[in-house]
């Protein structure tokens, strides 16, 4: 291939995998693969200068804008950043800085991975909350924006402002979001920047509203201040939310100090980090030193090196879901990643690994997604020797050898047989779980043992264990007191509200929240039972797909039989409203340090329950707010070290109020 034609090729490459990125929210591509054709592109554009055109990535900031959002002309450009991946880059982004500037110093910020946002105030009110696009047009998005608790919808200031900032999603609310969607089997989110993008762009805002989005604001759009640091302290005193982590650094050893330093940090974080971005900190050195059409010359992001692990593919096995989707999962040999040993991954559905050219035998590198969850990032194919064997996607059923199946425009592959052991075991496991009808002591390996001893084959089976009574307390680790327990936990379930039952059934696309909305509409199961696919579909925030799933799962002689059984074994089928006034605090962990002056622990306690959330004792990495009250203990030092939010008693009773 001519020099040229690479050129055209990556040019093509990289416009795609940002249209993928930045449009769709669906990478295609790993960054570093991204971050590589793009370096490649640039020298082969600083070789050849005359091949550079106008509509090259190398100039292009973001993505195409939707025409799903309304359009915002930016005030001034959103630029990007440039990217350093070295000390030694970032010495020569200093002498370039320099060598305009000689005085200048740095402010030092942690590079929040999410996506930009713009934020217009006037009069003192949020009107305009807008996403970066192509740097010159946005998209309109202050429905969803308004919907970011820490994002101040008013602010004591009259005069017109712009500030900007990142819209992120906390780890753990990327987790929670994560764990939802499989037990849902949805398509899981990379990463938290890939599921801020897609909250953030919902055309319903009550979407995005659930996702617990949160943004940390770092660009004040206001010349009079002299420096990034102040335009950082000026942003606090609005009330806006400024990552506490920011540092002044005199020279590049406390740049490189600062690195390290949060290197170390980031693993604790409560958010995800990619890099770090070090801007010249008076802002009157900015216009002296420029900007490219992409980013300003005065500011530079390094990039944490992705922590990959070199380890061998053993193997390709499969898992069986309870719906019969079939998922292929790497084995590789067993290798420490980010703090904890790791030997499996997810490979999704063939598509996934073909597109990735995975093989067993390949040395494969291994990362964590989201620091959490490990991935198989690619094969070193380099590496590759006769021994590999190529991957061929399984066409019988791992457990039962029935003939797989795949519909048209699905990627998964399919277990049609209705008696399919892992099936039946998996049915079982997410009925008894927790989200679903939530049997305290009915854990996954004691669901497995009952199964194989023949006690357990359907969730009807469930509620006549007790007539087993005998058998079971001679079975092998189980006795009078484990079965006496399990025994009253399933008599107590029974109460159980009704969506928690039609969870647990386990209908495709029906998850936790889906069924609240259709027992909320419906009432009892009878009326879900007979309920027609034109009434479900109806019902807001409901699709054709999930009226088809549950009308067709209605309709079938088994299912109506298990639902006729579970009412003759008493189980409630009635729904039960359980309104709670939502407010700031719903679904919030609060813990609360100190003594507060307008109210005693108890009230606090029943004020923030009535909203839905709950006030603990102890701070750990899953509290949210930390209600500061006068003379403090150690929850405070504790909280802060984790990041936590640190509420005011102010803010408490204002937030209470709202
Ligand atoms: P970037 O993410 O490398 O850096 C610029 C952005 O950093 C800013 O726009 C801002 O949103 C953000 N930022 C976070 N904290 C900040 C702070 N404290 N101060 C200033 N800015 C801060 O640049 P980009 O243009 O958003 O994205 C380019 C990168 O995206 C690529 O290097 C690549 O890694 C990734 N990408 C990947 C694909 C893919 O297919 N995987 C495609 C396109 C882009």
């Amino acid at each position: 291939m001519s020099t040229i034609e690479r050129l055209n090729e990556l040019k093509k490459i990289l416009n795609q995998a940002a249209y993928e990125y930045y449009v769709l929210d669906h990478p295609t591509l790993e960054d570093y693969e991204y971050d590589r054709y793009m370096e490649e592109l640039i020298r082969i554009e600083n070789e050849h200068p005359e091949w550079k055109t106008a509509d090259s990535p190398t100039n292009k900031i973001g993505g195409e804008v939707l025409t799903k959002f309304e359009k915002v002309v930016h005030t001034t450009k959103m630029m990007s950043l440039s990217d350093a991946f070295s000390f030694d880059e970032l010495k020569d982004f200093d002498a370039r800085v320099k060598k305009e500037a000689p005085t200048a110093t740095y402010c030092c910020e942690l590079k929040i991975d999410g996506l930009s946002v713009a934020l217009r105030y006037e009069n003192g009110f949020l009107v305009l909350g807008a996403t970066r696009g192509n740097g010159e047009i946005g998209e309109n998005i202050t429905n969803n924006v308004k919907t970011i608790k820490s994002v101040p919808l008013s602010i004591n200031k009259t005069n017109s402002i712009e500030v900007r900032g990142e819209i992120f999603m906390p780890k753990k609310s990327f987790h929670a979001l994560n764990e939802e969607r499989a037990l849902n089997e949805e398509e899981l989110f990379a990463n938290c920047r890939n599921a801020a993008a897609g909250s953030i762009r919902q055309l319903d805002s009550k979407i995005a509203a659930k996702r617990n989005l949160d943004a940390f604001l770092y660009y004040y759009l206001e010349e009079e201040i002299p420096t990034q640091i102040q335009a950082l302290e000026a942003m606090k005193e609005l009330g806006f939310k400024v990552n506490p982590l920011y540092r002044h650094c005199n020279t590049m050893e406390d740049v490189f100090a600062y690195i390290n330093e949060m290197g170390e940090k980031r693993e604790s974080l409560p958010y995800d980090i990619d890099g770090v971005v070090i801007k010249v900190n008076e802002r009157n050195l900015h216009p002296i030193i420029g900007e490219t059409v992409k980013y300003p010359k005065w500011a530079i992001a390094y990039k944490f090196p992705p922590e990959e692990v070199k380890t061998k593919l053993l193997d390709i096995t499969y898992q069986v879901g309870r719906s019969g989707v079939i998922t292929p999962v790497a084995n590789f040999k067993p290798v420490f990643v980010q703090g904890s040993l790791v030997s499996k991954a997810t490979l999704h559905n063939e598509d996934y690994i073909l597109m990735k050219d995975i093989h067993i035998n390949d040395t494969v590198l291994i990362r964590k997604a989201g620091d959490v969850i490990p991935e198989v990032v690619r094969p070193i194919k380099e590496e590759r020797t006769s021994e590999i064997i190529p991957f061929k996607m399984i066409d019988l059923c791992p457990c039962c050898k029935t003939p797989l199946m795949r519909k048209p425009g699905e990627a998964d592959y399919f277990c049609t047989n209705p008696d399919c052991s892992e099936k039946q075991v998996n049915r079982l496991i997410h009925f008894a779980s927790k989200p679903a009808y939530n049997i305290d002591s009915l854990g996954d390996k004691l669901v497995l043992q009952l199964f194989e001893a023949n006690y357990l084959k359907s969730i009807a089976d469930i509620f006549t264990l007790k007539d087993h009574y005998e058998e079971l307390i001679a079975l092998p680790g189980l006795g009078v007191k484990s079965i006496d327990h399990l025994l009253e936990a399933i008599e107590g379930s029974k109460k159980n509200n009704l969506n928690q039952l039609l969870f647990g059934l386990g209908i495709k696309h029906c998850g936790a929240k889906i069924s609240t909305l259709i027992c909320k509409s419906f009432k009892n199961m009878d009326s879900i039972m007979h309920a027609t696919f034109e009434e479900i579909s109806r019902i807001n925030d409901i699709g054709e797909a999930i009226a088809y799933e549950l009308t067709e799962f209605m309709k079938q002689e088994e299912n109506i039989s298990l639902i006729e059984q579970l009412k003759t074994n008493g189980l409630n089928m009635e729904y039960q409203s359980l309104e709670v006034h939502e407010n700031y605090f719903t679904n919030k962990k609060c813990v609360l340090t100190g003594t507060l002056d307008s109210m005693g622990r108890n009230e606090a306690k029943k004020l923030i329950e009535g909203f839905g959330g709950s006030l603990s004792d102890s701070v750990s990495s899953k509290t949210d707010i930390l209600i500061l009250g006068a003379n403090p203990g150690s929850k405070y030092d504790k909280a802060k070290k984790l990041g936590i939010y640190i509420m005011e008693e102010k803010e408490f009773l204002e937030k209470i109020n709202e």
